[in-house]
């Protein structure tokens, strides 16, 4: 069934736009494709370029906000794990609405008054980065050795090109977060949080290796062994805020074509869960004119049609 969504995206690969806001992104060739599942037993497979790393980008959004989620009960981040986080903290300084703008949006932050709309745009992002800071004292290590914990790869490294790059490219990240410090939205010096952010962001994995990592996604907040690493209700609360927040402004469009949680980034990546079954991962580099990829879109699209699982 895999190699037969892999077949249907294959006319769609190659469509779009590879990101070119970075030199190191724009050089990804634009006629990859991968797909891998991972139920929730530990069963994964794959088509295509499903074992090849690529830059999660946005997709890193997805397991910070988990990893501060988890930081109330005892933690995989590192010290400050039980820093006295409560669930409802964090919602206090992002939203949860759809934003109906693009993920780098400055728009709505002046009217809002620094509260970013959802964890999923660059904004939110940035304010979940920055209490992740405060909660480990180092964002970024503290994610990686959570993405390489949960997806079993302990070789998961950061590309030093991608986040040089995305510092020296950054002002639009730099003007969100000196925006959000003006209203008080922010712990720690914007530097330091923009210099996390895009860290994170350069992060590479595998089809294979997100899979695998987003499985406690669908697994109702339960690591592989068993393990509890969130409540079920905030593993719901991610998935609902994927669901609605995930694909930036084509949410609407991805819960009507695929009708599952996803998250997006712009490395061609997409993760999405099917609660109670399986997370899946599918990358293909070019891009539709909100980020997000044409063939992998088209690939979870066929998918659900196939299986029927879809959240509706
Ligand atoms: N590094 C990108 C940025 O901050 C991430 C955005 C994305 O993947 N949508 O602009």
């Amino acid at each position: 069934m895999i190699d037969e969504v892999a077949a249907h995206a294959r006319p769609y690969v190659g469509r779009g736009q590879v990101a070119d806001y970075i030199p190191a992104l724009e050089r990804v060739r634009a006629d990859r494709f991968g797909i891998a599942v991972a139920d929730i037993h530990g069963e994964v497979y794959g088509a295509g370029d499903w074992e090849v790393p690529f830059s999660v980008q946005s997709i890193s959004k997805t397991f910070s906000l988990a990893l501060v989620m988890s930081q109330g009960h005892g933690s995989p981040g590192g010290p400050g794990g039980s820093a006295g986080y409560h669930e409802d903290e964090i919602w206090r300084r992002v939203g949860r609405e759809p934003s109906g703008t693009p993920f780098n949006s400055l728009v709505q932050l002046e009217a809002e008054n620094g509260i970013p709309r959802n964890p999923f745009i660059n904004a939110g992002a940035l304010v979940v980065t920055d209490r992740l800071l405060t909660l480990t004292g180092d964002a970024s290590t503290a994610l990686l050795h959570f993405l390489r914990e949960e997806s079993g790869n302990p070789d998961l490294a950061f590309d030093q090109a991608v986040a040089d790059s995305e510092a020296e490219h950054g002002d639009r990240n730099a003007a969100l977060a000196h925006f959000m410090a003006s209203f008080g939205n922010l712990e720690n010096p914007v530097p330091r949080v923009i210099e996390h952010y895009f860290w994170q962001c350069s992060v590479e994995m595998s089809c294979r290796d997100l899979a695998v990592a987003g499985g406690f996604l669908a697994r109702h907040g339960l690591r592989a062994d068993g393990s509890r690493l969130l409540e079920a209700r905030e593993a719901k609360r991610i998935n609902a805020v994927m669901l609605t927040c995930g694909t930036y402004d084509a949410a609407g469009e991805f819960a009507y074509r695929v009708g599952l949680p996803a998250k997006s980034g712009v490395g061609g990546g997409i993760v999405a869960v099917v609660p109670g079954r399986c997370t899946l991962c599918v990358w293909s580099p070019g891009l539709d004119a909100r980020g997000n990829s044409v063939a992998g879109a088209a690939a979870l699209d066929h998918f659900t049609t196939l299986t029927g699982w879809s959240v509706f």
